[in-house]
């Protein structure tokens, strides 16, 4: 069987976690402090937060923006649901907007559309790794400024819409020469296991906020912001002598450990080699699929923009939604692994209880409905490409016979 993801992990990664867990410093210590300035110099961001997931540290990034019940923060209708549960969890209320015609992500002129005075953050989602049009938002959000009415003080300095980025699928895309990190007010990464780059469990906060902004200040408040909203963490403890330490307000629990850093830190050093052989397999589909009058190949590059090839996300052109599950068992009948991203958020019971519609974002479910993503990874052969693609053609033929 041909997994979807699996992680890659080696010795080398073994001996880094290895050489962490004896180092006598196992939760957050000089190895995550390492990870987060190599993360910063990477992105070219101001200064960079590790976090336990891309949850928790959107979670924080909420609740430090001051986002409460009343609020409004817009998101695509189609994205994971973590996206929009932790809209649900600071008490705000997820807008819903539609996507673009030609590629996944959420649509400039539709998120203009349902801008209110009660807005106060946009969660742009660079679907499979292919950055959103942040141009495109950041003009949106400039058309929108008289609109906006701050209800902190960290807002009114702001003067208008926060644009956060979830690039928990990004890490490593370029918008005009430029990495994610730096393409919006605030980014969020996830090291999950299956995203490109992983720590087992993990996320960043990049932030890039304008100038007037003292970013090694918010860095600090947000250090004490993920442990507690305790004034010192555990390393400045081990000081002799400095034990005695203050909660300003209560915090979150929410800081990377060292053995998650060490994994990251390998995966850092080596990600060029990950991007490369990530490009050369979407290359490969490109190619495979070119010739398949059926077949709808994902945008993954334009004259800005390049994607960091996360996913590949092929759409069979003309089939309906039962058409394309039995496709995905035939692929999986080969023995191939295939998945589906995502369940638009209003298919879920969660978010149809809430009141979301499906037939209010069409071009989301034109994308959904019709969508396989096809495994990337490292460690995927060139053989193993050619059988996903052969199994897919195979499983188009067996189901759709004309
Ligand atoms: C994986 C993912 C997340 C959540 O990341 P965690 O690190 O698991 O919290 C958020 N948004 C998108 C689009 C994702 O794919």
């Amino acid at each position: 069987m041909i997994p979807f993801s699996p992680p890659r992990i080696d010795q080398k990664v073994v001996d880094e976690v290895s050489a962490a867990l004896l180092s006598g410093w196992i939760t957050t210590g000089p190895r995550t402090k390492l990870f987060e300035k190599r993360i910063t110099e990477y992105a070219g961001c101001k200064a960079t937060v590790a976090v336990n997931s891309w949850t928790m540290g959107m979670q924080v990034l909420l609740h430090w923006w001051g986002i409460k019940a009343g609020d409004e923060v817009i998101l695509p209708a189609y994205t994971y649901c973590a996206s929009a549960n932790v809209i649900v969890h600071a008490g705000a209320k997820p807008v819903m907007v539609d996507l673009n015609s030609d590629d996944f992500n959420i649509n400039a002129e539709k998120v203009k559309a349902a801008i209110t005075p009660r807005t106060k953050a946009i969660i742009a989602v660079d679907i499979a790794g292919f950055p959103c049009d942040y141009e495109a938002l950041y003009k949106v959000i400039e058309e929108k400024k008289s609109q906006f009415q701050p209800t902190n003080d960290l807002q009114g300095k702001l003067g208008r819409i926060l644009l956060i980025s979830d690039a928990a699928h990004s890490f490593g895309a370029t918008m005009n020469g430029k990495r994610t990190g730096v393409l919006a007010d605030i980014s969020t990464f996830s090291f999950h296991a299956v995203k490109n780059l992983t720590t087992a469990e993990g996320g960043a906060v990049c932030f890039n906020l304008p100038d007037s902004f003292d970013a090694e200040a918010i860095y600090k408040h947000f250090c004490t912001l993920i442990l507690h909203g305790q004034n010192k963490d555990a390393l400045a403890k081990t000081q002799k002598g400095n034990w005695r330490y203050d909660v300003e307000e209560p915090g979150f629990k929410c800081n990377m450990t060292d053995l998650q850093a060490a994994i990251g830190l390998v995966e850092l050093d080596r990600y060029q080699e990950n991007l490369d052989r990530r490009k050369h397999i979407f290359e490969m589909y490109e190619n495979g699929f070119a010739n398949e009058s059926w077949a709808l190949l994902p945008k993954y590059k334009d004259e800005r923009r390049e994607t960091c090839y996360h996913l590949y996300l092929l759409r069979v052109k003309g089939v309906t939604e039962p058409q394309r599950d039995a496709i995905m068992q035939q692929i999986f009948d080969r023995d191939v692994s295939v998945n589906v991203h995502f369940l638009p958020l209003p298919t879920l019971t969660a978010y149809k209880k809430r009141g979301y519609k499906m037939e209010d974002y069409p071009e989301t479910w034109n994308k959904y409905s019709n969508e396989i993503s096809l495994p990337v990874y490292f460690d995927l052969t060139d053989d193993q490409v050619k059988t996903v693609i052969h199994a897919v053609k195979e499983a188009y033929a067996a189901v759709i016979k004309d």
